[in-house]
């Protein structure tokens, strides 16, 4: 696996973007977490490292994050944003009674839906597929 820190430091060269050692903290924090966090998971974990790191903040690196294709930005019941370090490929399954989202990996061709935006002139900067439905806690739950 390629060391986080280069690897953000590329892309954000290659844009013509600073790197901040704010930046480089959060991407590294996320990439040791390693599971969806929300933006606020995130700011306690950078906080042990770097002091006074205010949420908007860490929005707007996560958003910087994102336009770079390093974090993905999955969409959730409540509305908090949840982020995903880029992995393997992989889609999920969203859980509508407590909001669980777990990992599913699966090959999914997209390119057919990517290509009907495009015709529309529309400019996709990613897909997803999001299963929406009741996850093995609740279900079991719910039959006891
Ligand atoms: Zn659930
Ligand atoms: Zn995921």
């Amino acid at each position: 696996m390629q060391d986080p820190d280069i690897l953000l430091t590329e892309r954000l060269r290659e844009r013509g973007l600073r790197v901040t050692p704010q930046r480089l903290i959060a991407y590294r924090v996320l990439r040791r977490l390693n599971r969806h966090v929300t933006a606020e998971e995130l700011l306690t974990a950078m906080a042990e490292r770097i002091p006074n790191v205010a949420l908007p903040t860490v929005y707007a690196t996560l958003d910087l994050l994102e336009e770079l294709h390093l974090v993905r930005r999955i969409a959730t019941v409540g509305g908090t944003a949840v982020y995903d370090p880029m992995k393997e490929p992989h889609q999920h399954m969203l859980c509508t009674r407590c909001g669980a989202i777990d990992d599913l990996a699966v090959n999914v061709d997209l390119s057919t839906v990517q290509a009907a935006a495009t015709a529309t002139g529309f400019q996709p900067a990613g897909l997803e597929v999001v299963v929406r439905g009741i996850c093995q806690t609740c279900g079991r739950r719910s039959a006891s």
